[in-house]
């Protein structure tokens, strides 16, 4: 049996996450030397740039799209040159680092002060094959050629069993047309690893399981009771019209960003996975994307599936606060509103915060409110049932310190012990007896939020496993790159885990 004998104490459950080696060897890679593809001038077509696939680097200063020469300029102005500390010989002379102004010609970041800062360090080689790829990313999507990762299959047919093992099985058998490159797996996975981490830890067919030693027995119940909702009983085709008499599954997403900004269009694709449910995904938190106000200056429709573009972070961390916080952490930009869609309404008097509602289809209801958490918790607190409702904060950041509030000692409160932050929201939720799934970014960005748990008031000692933390399969293959340092590289809902409130079994239903 591959039940885990040992006691699941947060310490051994983070001993086991550790074992797994993947926290030591995160940084790696060798720098380019493909500088020698020789360039091309960029074709113009009615304003628009047109690239060619073998035309794709560009440094950031000579990039032919704005917005990337503009997110050169933002980390020109943010991001401290790594050499220039130690040059110095004294590590705190933090006023003698220069910024990076000079593009390292292998890559095309800004990252050193100056070629001779650039020629001496050791260190950037560790990077440079990572931010050069993530320079033609960015350049691809821009390209003007036809982005096939983005075309999605429509609804499954029900007798075709939809594989969750990795993203390659799944594609393969959800009928997406082929990934054949690095490229288009990190662009795919990007624009879906929201969706289809929901749905593939949901789902019956789900490579989470208690063989794996993943999913506790605990954990298997909470599961059991969500799936007797999601799918329907062995044998019966599970289609729309089974699902006429089934209550609607609500999914909470909390803190949430950019995942609030995606198309409903691409949550629609979760949506596919169930076939005979109806959802109702509400997007809470202080960063939610809203709609644009219906008479703001006219965007662009919204047609296309590209995910929400990358907005500069500019704002995110004073000079003097990146000195108070030294654990130099990726913080995930706030989207810009949304496209306001026909039937999307205002749901301001329902919630008192400011808040949207679209029925986007008769399986698809969404909601976002561009509030904390805790300010609309009464509003469903005596409505939850672990059968119909779960919990998912994708990176939330327990274990970040919080730029709002301080502690006893004087430092920064952890976010998850923040009254502005998760303090009295995991409490909160644990109280619900729903499942509580958690994603972080990186395996120290995982670990972080769990060692948090070990001192939280009203956490420590409240919850149990659902799923030990470890590596997601659903994680977006893309790095992102922190803009006030671009050594800082992380990848969407990399890990996963998940708790539930102690002592509070789920009942059985007839
Ligand atoms: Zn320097
Ligand atoms: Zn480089």
């Amino acid at each position: 049996m591959g039940l885990n004998r040992t006691p699941r104490t947060l310490r051994n459950v983070l001993l086991r996450f550790q074992a797994c080696g993947v926290n030591r060897q995160y940084v790696g890679g060798r720098r380019h030397f493909l500088n020698f593809v020789r360039k091309s001038k960029p074709v113009q077509f009615g304003g628009s740039t047109f690239l060619n696939e073998n035309d794709l680097f560009h440094p950031f200063s000579e990039s032919p799209f704005t917005a990337i020469k503009a997110r050169g300029e933002a980390i020109r102005s943010l991001a401290p040159c790594p050499v220039c500390p130690s040059s110095h010989g004294d590590h705190s002379l933090a006023h003698n680092t220069l910024a990076a102004k000079f593009e390292c010609p292998d890559c095309g970041w800004p990252t050193h002060c100056s070629r001779d800062h650039w020629e001496i360090d050791e260190e950037h080689a560790k990077y440079c094959s990572r931010l050069r790829e993530v320079n033609e990313d960015e350049h691809d999507l821009r390209s003007g050629r036809k982005l096939h990762e983005f075309e999605l299959p429509g609804p499954q047919a029900y007798e075709e069993a939809i594989s969750f093992a990795n993203w390659d099985l799944f594609w393969y058998t959800r009928g997406f047309p082929s990934m054949d490159t690095e490229r288009s797996r990190r662009h795919a996975s990007k624009l879906l690893t929201y969706p289809l981490t929901i749905g593939s830890v949901l789902h019956q067919n789900s490579g989470l399981t208690l063989s794996n030693n993943r999913v506790t027995p605990e954990g298997s119940r909470s599961l059991a009771a969500l799936r007797t909702m999601l799918h329907v009983r062995p044998g019966a085709p599970d289609t729309e019209e089974a699902g006429a008499a089934k209550p609607q599954m609500r999914i909470f997403i909390l803190g949430a960003r950019a995942e609030s900004s995606l198309p409903p269009h691409v949550w629609e694709q979760f949506c596919m996975l169930f076939p005979s449910c109806h959802f109702h995904l509400y997007f809470i938190g202080p960063q939610v994307s809203l709609p644009r106000p219906p008479n703001a200056s006219s965007p662009k429709p919204h047609t296309s599936t590209q995910p929400p573009q990358v907005t500069l972070q500019t704002a995110t961390l004073s000079g003097e606060q990146q000195q108070a916080y030294i654990p130099n952490v990726y913080e995930p930009p706030t989207p810009k509103p949304i496209a306001r869609l026909k039937r999307t309404r205002s749901s301001l008097e329902l919630y008192g915060v400011p808040s949207y509602t679209v029925p986007y289809t008769p399986q698809l209801t969404i909601t976002g409110m561009q509030a904390n958490y805790a300010e609309v918790h009464a509003q469903f607190q005596d409505t939850f049932d672990p059968y119909t409702d779960v919990f998912f904060l994708f990176s939330p950041g327990f274990g970040f310190p919080s730029p709002a509030s301080v502690s006893d000692d004087g430092r920064p409160s952890l976010q998850i012990a923040s009254p502005n932050e998760w303090g009295p929201v995991v409490p909160a939720l644990l109280a619900t007896r729903c499942a509580i799934f958690v994603t972080g970014f990186s395996p120290a960005d995982v670990e972080r939020d769990i060692r948090s748990l070990e001192q939280a008031p009203g956490v420590a000692g409240e919850f149990e496993w659902v799923v030990t933390p470890g590596e997601n399969p659903f994680g977006s293959e893309k790095w992102e790159v922190a803009d006030f340092d671009p050594r800082v590289m992380v990848k969407t809902n990399w890990g996963l885990w998940a708790m539930r409130g102690k002592g509070r079994e789920v009942r059985e239903r007839n």
